[in-house]
């Protein structure tokens, strides 16, 4: 993303959101380089890639359903709504950065994972006993141990 007043291209992402039925993102964006500021409208399905889900249909990423996710494991835990969306971003940068067109739900799953731990421990945990399922109680507790490292 070219910056249209000096073509830098070091951009920062001010505030994004959905347009036309969530086909089209509008993004208010800052220069790094000059500080102007403008607005894109991008695809949608060419900012972030489509979810592979288990049983292999395909559904677009839907950064509501992930802000939920992310709230239901954090709730009660001291971490502010900016550390949340901060994260948020952080994991959306993460998917566009693997240039991917879609990515399996497990891959969303461990890059969540990732910045969960990094966020909130409890919240790390909570969201991983959800969404792998441990087997058994024993592996539970071996990833929870490993939080201590
Ligand atoms: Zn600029």
């Amino acid at each position: 993303m070219h910056c249209p007043f000096c073509s830098a291209t070091e951009t920062k992402v001010i505030d994004s959101r959905l347009v036309s039925d969530g086909h089209q993102v509008r993004r208010r964006r800052e220069c790094l380089e000059c500080r102007e500021r403008y607005t894109t409208f991008e695809t949608a399905e060419l900012v972030m890639p489509r979810i592979i889900k288990r049983d292999g249909s395909r559904e677009p990423f839907n950064e509501d359903k992930l802000r939920s996710g992310l709230l239901r494991s954090l709730e009660k835990r001291p971490v502010s709504t900016e550390q949340t969306e901060l994260s948020i971003n952080k994991l959306k940068s993460q998917l566009r950065a693997t240039g991917e067109r879609e990515v399996s739900s497990e891959m969303l799953g461990n890059i969540i994972m990732e910045q969960l731990k990094l966020l909130d421990k409890v919240a790390y945990v909570r969201f991983a006993s959800v969404y792998r399922s441990f087997e058994d109680i024993r592996e539970f507790g071996e990833e929870i141990a490993r939080l201590g490292d």
